[in-house]
C-alpha cells in the first residue's frame, strides 16, 4: 500500500470567475458540493439547483434548454421543457409511462418504430397496458377508438416507416383532445428544424437524438419536450426514479450537433430530393417512397406541416429479392447500416438485413416488400451519392 501520497485526496475547487469557456465544459460529475448547508436543504426541497447529475447536470441542461428552444421557436409556450436521456427509448418509455397507469389504452398506427411497439406489447402490456394498432388516415375508426374509456395517450410518427407516411398532426391532435387524450409524437424522422408537433397541438414531442440531433453518429440519446411544466415535471421524476440520464459527454456532443443542424438539414433536403428525382427515372426503380415527391399520396399534407421533406427516403426494385441482395453488395461509397441521421449516405435491405427474421407475411404486411431498399440520404456531394447508385445498380443488374 502506498503511504500518504494517495491519489484520493479532495480536488480542489476551481472557481474562478476569470475563466468563461466558449463552449459548455463537459460537467463529469456524479455529485455537486455545496458551500453551506442552507442552499443545499433548499434545493432538496425543489429549488433549482444541481445535487446529484440523475437529477440535474449543467452540461445535460444546456441541451435540453436548446432542444425545447427549437420545438418551441416561433410559438408562444413559455413554460415548455425538456428532459434529457440517454437513448430514444429510454425518452420514449419515459414519455408514455409518465401518462399512463395500469388499465389505461395506448392508440396508435401498426408502422410505428419497431422498438416502440416492442414495449408496448411486451413490457407495457405486463403492467396492465393495452395498445391498439390501426390506420390513423382512418377518422372513423380512430373516433371510435378515442371514445373508449380508458383511451389515454395517442401515439403518433411521422414521417414514418418505411413508406415515409404521413399523419395529420392538427387533425390528429384536434380529435384527440376532445376526447381528453394526450397526443405523443415520436418527430425523430424530421427534426425540429423540419416539423414542430407542438405548433399543432401535440402535448408531448419524443426524439432519438442518436439520429439528426447528434447527427454523427457518435453516440446514442433521446429528448422528451413538453408543453407544460406538469407534463415535465412527471417525465423529470420517471428519470429521477427510474434513470436512464444521459451521460455529460453524450450531452456535450449533442450540442455540438446542433450547431449546424439547420445547415446539415438543408443539405439532407435537398441530397434527398435530389436522389428521388433520379431514382424515380430509373428503369430498375418501380416505386419511390418520399413526402417531397408529388407522386407520395401524403405530398399534400407533408407541404403543409413540414418546412421541407427530410433526408430519408425508400425505394422499390424491379428485381425483388435478389435485385436488392445484389445492390448491397455492389455499393461502394454509401454505407451499409440500419440507422439514420447521420452526416453520411447509409443504405439497407431491409428484407435481407434489418427484417430478416421477420416472417414474409409479416415483413409484407408491414410494407416492407422484397425489393425495397431504404436510405438514409447524407451532406455528401449528391453526385457521389448518385454515382455510386448508378454503378451498383449496372453491376447489380448483369
Ligand atoms: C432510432 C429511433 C428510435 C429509438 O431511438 P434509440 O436512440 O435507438 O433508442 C425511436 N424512434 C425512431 C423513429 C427512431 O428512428
Amino acid at each position: 500500500m502506498p503511504g500518504k501520497a494517495s491519489v484520493c485526496v479532495k480536488d480542489p475547487v476551481v472557481n474562478d470567475p476569470g475563466i468563461r469557456p466558449h463552449t459548455p465544459p463537459i460537467y463529469a460529475t456524479s455529485t455537486f458540493v455545496y458551500e453551506d448547508h442552507e442552499t443545499l436543504r433548499r434545493v432538496f426541497e425543489g429549488e433549482h439547483g444541481y445535487v446529484y447529475s440523475r437529477w440535474a447536470n449543467p452540461t445535460v441542461e444546456v441541451v435540453e434548454r436548446k432542444i425545447a428552444d427549437l420545438e418551441t421557436h416561433g410559438l408562444n409556450v413559455p413554460d415548455a421543457s425538456a428532459v434529457f436521456f440517454s437513448s430514444g427509448m429510454a425518452a420514449m418509455s419515459a414519455a408514455l409511462m409518465a401518462l399512463i397507469k395500469t388499465g389505461d389504452t395506448v392508440v396508435t398506427h401498426s408502422n410505428i418504430y419497431g422498438s416502440s411497439s416492442e414495449l408496448l406489447t411486451t413490457i407495457l402490456q405486463r403492467f396492465g397496458i393495452r395498445t391498439v394498432f390501426g390506420n390513423l388516415h382512418d377518422m372513423q375508426w380512430l373516433r371510435g377508438a378515442l371514445n373508449e374509456e380508458t383511451a389515454r395517450v395517442l401515439l403518433v410518427e411521422t414521417p414514418n416507416n418505411p413508406t415515409l407516411d404521413c399523419y395529420d398532426l392538427e387533425a390528429l391532435a384536434a380529435l384527440a383532445h376532445g376526447h381528453n387524450v394526450s397526443v405523443v409524437v415520436d418527430n425523430t424522422f424530421a427534426s425540429p428544424v423540419l416539423q414542430q408537433p407542438i405548433r399543432y397541438g401535440v402535448d408531448v414531442v419524443v426524439h432519438s437524438t442518436t439520429k439528426y440531433l447528434n447527427g454523427h453518429g457518435t453516440g446514442t440519446g433521446g429528448i422528451v419536450i413538453c408543453r407544460d411544466k406538469k407534463t415535465a415535471h412527471l417525465v423529470w421524476h420517471q428519470r429521477k426514479l427510474i434513470g436512464g440520464n444521459a451521460s455529460p459527454f453524450e450531452a456535450w456532443l449533442v450540442n455540438n450537433g446542433l450547431k449546424t443542424l439547420p445547415l446539415r438539414m438543408e443539405r439532407h433536403c435537398s441530397n434527398a430530393m435530389t436522389v428521388a428525382h433520379w431514382l424515380e427515372k430509373h428503369p430498375q426503380v418501380s416505386k419511390v417512397n418520399y413526402p417531397g415527391l408529388e407522386s407520395h399520396p401524403r405530398h399534400a399534407l407533408a407541404r403543409k406541416q413540414m418546412n421541407c421533406f427530410g433526408g430519408v427516403l425508400s425505394f422499390e426494385l424491379k428485381g425483388g429479392l435478389e435485385s436488392g441482395v445484389a445492390l448491397m453488395k455492389s455499393i461502394r461509397f454509401c454505407t451499409l447500416t440500419a440507422t439514420l441521421g447521420t452526416a453520411d449516405t447509409l443504405i439497407q435491405h431491409p428484407a435481407s438485413a434489418s427484417h430478416v427474421q421477420v416472417p414474409r407475411e409479416q415483413r409484407l404486411a408491414g410494407g416492407i416488400t422484397d425489393g425495397l431498399i431504404r436510405m438514409s440520404v447524407g451532406i455528401e456531394s449528391v453526385e457521389d451519392v448518385i454515382g455510386d447508385l448508378e454503378q451498383a445498380l449496372d453491376s447489380s443488374h448483369a
